[in-house]
This record gives C-alpha cells, sequence and structure tokens, in this order.
C-alpha cells in the first residue's frame, strides 16, 4: 500500500513538474523519461547523450555515446527481424526524433524503459542480420564511453540457426536489477489483498503501452502517458466507492507484454477488464474524433477496426518481445462456445458505458461500438472492453484528453457504467449464486 501511495505521489510530480523528481525515488526517474532533457531528474543514472549509424545493407554499425559504462546484453529476434539490446536503466538524452531514420541493415529504433532499473534499444532490420560484434569502449582519446553494435547481413537460414545458438533470450530484461525484477513479477501477480478476506468483485484497469512503447503520439502527448493518468484517475474513482476491489496492469511507465496484461486479469479473478487508449490517424487518412468502446470478435466489425486492433497488438513487437515464443493460450485462443457468455458481459459492459459517456457528453465516435481481435481482450473467462479514449491527431480530441474537467466527467461515466454492470449482474445472478 505504501508504494501504491508513494505511486501516486510520483505520478503528479511527474506530470506537473519534473523539478520536483529530485525528492522521490528511483522509479519515478522512469516516469519522468519522455522529459529527460532536464539533466537533474535523472542525475542518478547514466546518461546516452547520442546515438548514430553508420555503413551499408551488408554491414551495419550503431553507437551509443555514454557517461560512463553499462552493462548489455544483445539478441536478435525473428518474424518480424529485430534486434534487442538490453542494458541497466539509462537516461535517454537524445535529439527528438532519433530513432525514426534507419540506415543499411536497420530500418528504425527505438529506446526506453522497460522496467524499473531496465532500460531496451530495440532495432526494427530490414533483413536477416547477425551480431557480429558488440561491445562497450571506455573513455578514450577524447571520445566518451560507448556502446558498438555491427549488424551483418546473412540469409534467412543462416538467422535462424544463430538464434538456436544464442539460446531462448528471456521475456524479461536480463540486465535489470534482479531484486527489483522480483519484486515487480510478484507485485503483478499477487492480489492487493489476499482473495479470501475480500469478496468484492475486481475491477482489473489496462492503461495501454507503456515504457518503450510509446503508442500513438501527436502534439508532444504520447498515448502511454495519457492513458496512465485516465487510468489512474478511474482507478482512484472506484476506490473510493468501496465496492470493488481494483488492480492495475501498469502504475508507472513500464513495459508490460500484452499476454502478461491478459494473466493479471486472469490471477486475479477478474469480474471486469477494461484496457485504455488512445488511437492517431497517421496524416494522410483525413480526420476523426470521439470515443470508441471495442469488444473481442474474431472477425473485425470493419476495417477501421481491423487497422486498430493490428496496431494495438503490435506492441509486442515495438517493445522487443520474442513473438514466435508467446504462449498459445493467448496467441490463438478460438471464440468459441465457452467464450458465449463472456463475451455477452462484455457487449452488456460495452452498451452500458456507452449510454452513460453519451449522457455525460463525452463526444463519441460516429460508430462507437465496434469488435476486433485485440490480444489483450483475449482472456476468455473474463467480462472485457478496451476503450480508444478518442485521437490525439485531432485538435479538439486531444484538448480533451489533456483535460482535467473531461477527463473527470468520463472517469465518472465509466464509474457508472461499472455500477450499472455488476447491479444488473448480480441481480441476473440470483441470490443463489
Ligand atoms: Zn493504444
Amino acid at each position: 500500500m505504501a508504494s501504491r501511495a508513494n505511486h501516486r505521489v510520483w505520478l503528479g510530480c511527474a506530470l506537473v513538474c519534473a523539478a520536483a523528481l529530485l525528492c522521490s525515488d528511483a522509479t519515478a526517474v522512469g516516469a519522468a523519461e519522455g522529459q529527460s532533457s532536464n539533466p537533474i531528474a535523472a542525475s542518478n543514472f547514466p546518461i546516452a547523450s547520442d546515438a548514430r549509424l553508420a555503413g551499408d545493407a551488408k554491414q551495419t554499425r550503431f553507437v551509443l555515446d555514454l557517461d560512463k559504462t553499462i552493462q548489455f546484453r544483445a539478441f536478435a529476434l525473428a518474424d518480424p527481424y529485430r534486434v534487442v539490446v538490453d542494458i541497466s536503466q539509462v537516461s535517454f538524452q537524445l535529439a527528438a526524433g532519433t530513432g525514426t531514420a534507419g540506415r543499411g541493415l536497420i530500418k528504425a529504433f527505438r529506446y526506453g524503459l522497460v522496467m524499473p532499473g531496465g532500460s531496451r534499444i530495440v532495432f526494427d532490420l530490414t533483413g536477416p542480420a547477425r551480431i557480429a560484434n558488440s561491445y562497450v569502449l571506455d573513455a578514450a582519446n577524447g571520445q566518451p564511453p560507448r556502446l558498438v553494435l555491427e549488424l551483418e547481413q546473412v540469409d534467412r537460414t543462416t538467422f535462424v540457426q544463430s538464434l538456436a545458438a544464442e539460446g531462448r533470450p528471456e521475456l524479461r530484461p536480463a540486465i535489470a536489477d534482479a531484486k527489483d525484477t522480483a519484486a515487480a513479477a510478484e507485485a503483478a501477480a499477487r492480489p492487493a489483498t489476499p482473495a479470501s478476506a475480500d469478496l468484492r468483485p475486481v475491477v482489473v484497469i489496462d492503461p495501454g503501452h507503456g515504457g518503450i512503447d510509446n503508442g500513438t503520439q501527436s502534439s508532444g502527448e504520447s498515448e502511454k502517458n495519457l492513458v496512465l493518468g485516465f487510468a489512474l484517475a478511474l482507478r482512484d474513482r472506484i476506490e473510493k466507492k468501496g465496492k470493488y476491489r481494483v488492480a492495475m496492469t501498469r502504475t508507472d511507465d513500464t513495459f508490460i507484454p500484452l499476454a502478461d496484461r491478459v494473466r493479471i486479469a486472469r490471477n486475479q479473478s477478474a469480474a471486469l477488464f477494461v484496457s485504455i487508449h488512445a488511437d492517431a490517424l497517421p496524416r494522410n487518412e483525413g480526420d476523426a474524433q470521439g470515443a470508441t468502446i471495442y469488444t473481442l470478435s474474431d472477425r473485425a466489425s470493419d476495417t477501421e477496426a481491423e487497422r486498430l486492433a493490428e496496431a494495438e497488438n503490435k506492441a509486442d513487437a515495438i517493445g522487443g518481445v520474442n513473438l514466435t515464443e508467446e504462449p498459445t493460450e493467448v496467441a490463438d485462443i478460438l471464440i468459441d462456445l465457452a467464450q458465449r457468455e463472456t463475451r455477452t458481459f462484455s457487449n452488456r459492459f460495452a452498451r452500458l458505458l456507452m449510454g452513460e459517456m453519451k449522457k455525460s457528453t463525452v463526444r463519441m465516435y460516429k460508430h462507437p461500438l465496434k469488435s476486433a481481435g485485440f490480444k489483450v481482450l483475449k482472456a476468455p473467462d473474463v467480462p472485457s472492453v478496451l476503450i480508444e479514449l478518442g485521437y490525439v491527431s485531432n485538435k479538439g480530441d486531444l484538448e480533451h484528453l489533456v483535460s482535467e474537467n473531461w477527463r473527470s466527467r468520463t472517469v465518472g461515466s465509466m464509474a457508472q457504467a461499472i455500477d450499472a454492470f455488476f447491479a444488473k449482474r448480480l441481480a441476473t445472478a440470483g441470490p443463489a449464486n
């Protein structure tokens, strides 16, 4: 509980005043990664000040300038071709746009926190490549300490063989502080209070993305931060009523694989799972606005829903998760008869939510109820919805998304819908149940 209180405090700090981080704990520094242009914010961590690419489509080199040497582990992943470099937590102070343009074998790369204590760099490759060399250099000849990665083009067969030789990389970064890793894993698996002592229904709130995965971005706002702020406000509102127990898939700026989000819902025996996101349209695809509520189906209700599910399902590839090792229970759960009841409840909640949001004059998308194959909704026994709060690419929606007033109204309508959902559910179940 103490740590939750801490989280709440530091989230406020991170949003309002980066300078306040000086008096906060180490985790808080990670949350402010996006604003780490303030050099004092991350003084405890090694600083990465520049990153550059050299070479061609046969051999490509990546160099990261640091202010002290670090430990690292590099490995390749297939389908899509990626190289992942796990390092201890680093404060990235790189120029805006670093990594968006590639060179040679590297299509693009991104970097960020994957968990407290652990950062990661993920390279998207143009084709199969081998890590020919990787090392950290001490400062020498006026040059700062550097992390160097050298890639070499290979054919697919050689690539696959080199993966087998490397062994199977862990989903979790290997370099992070072992104590932090164990604590985080334990915290995610453990109910907030022992289940036997607390029989209230469990609502799991899932702020999308996090850490290295920013989600959609527009006008300097990241989806991962917007939805975290919203989810924490929703948690506080629901907890205040005292009728439900709330579990969060993340309470800070950490990357959580999609399968883990589903696992948290199932481990907590959740009665409702609500995933919070914000959408964006590519610039050449016009404008769209308003909130949309999604449920799970094997076939997308339209091409827009299909595009969105595809984009949201990419979170694992972005975060450097080994997709070829996804547990099959999450990778291809069939929408079968056993899930019919779950689907009915999901749809019921989606309709209640739409009604409440319309009532509190939250702007809705022109067709606000949709369905598609979102991986994060694939908990077969947990009624689940995914809500896109609006379009960060739309000026009006973005104004709402960052407005305290809008957030408070929308959180209120969600809390109402949750109440209505459980009231009806308990009535349907009857006293004998
Ligand atoms: Zn999203």
